[in-house]
């Protein structure tokens, strides 16, 4: 699949257009999700140009993980969550509305979550949110 750099994420690494980070190094940026399914909702992408999981290269997927593992365990700590739950969709079949991948950190259930993609928040909520999460690192 070819990738499009005219998408939303893409526009984010450009600094195109802004977004509310968490958390950034040379290989990956950490950022709220906009239309959060729970409070906390925080996205991890890498910077390689990658739609799915399977156009990732096998260290680019090796280091997302760990970055992953990295801004959850933040996530956890800054918000005091119970839980944490972590999901990444790839094609649109599957659901994946953004063609670069990333991964969601949910604080809390996917069961008992806002629907996918459906409400923007308040963005002084987000930013209260990811002060949060920066103080959990
Ligand atoms: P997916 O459907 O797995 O591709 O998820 C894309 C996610 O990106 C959704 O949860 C959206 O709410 C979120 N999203 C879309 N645009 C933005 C944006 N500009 N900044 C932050 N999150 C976004």
């Amino acid at each position: 699949m070819s990738y499009d750099n005219n998408n939303i994420f893409a526009k984010i690494l450009r600094g195109e257009i802004p977004c509310i980070k968490v958390y950034e190094d040379e290989q990956t940026l950490a950022f709220m999700d906009i239309m959060p399914q729970a409070d906390g909702h925080t996205l991890v992408i890498p910077k390689e140009a990658a739609e799915t999981i399977h156009d990732l290269s096998d260290e680019g997927a090796a280091n997302l993980i760990k970055k992953v593992k990295m801004v959850a365990a933040a996530v956890k700590k800054g918000l005091s969550a119970d839980g944490i739950t972590l999901f990444q969709l790839n094609g649109e079949q599957a659901g994946q509305t953004v063609p670069h991948i990333h991964f969601h950190i949910l604080p809390g259930s996917y069961l008992t979550a806002k629907a996918h993609s459906s409400v923007s928040a308040e963005h002084a909520r987000l930013e209260a949110m990811a002060e949060k999460i920066r103080s959990g690192f």
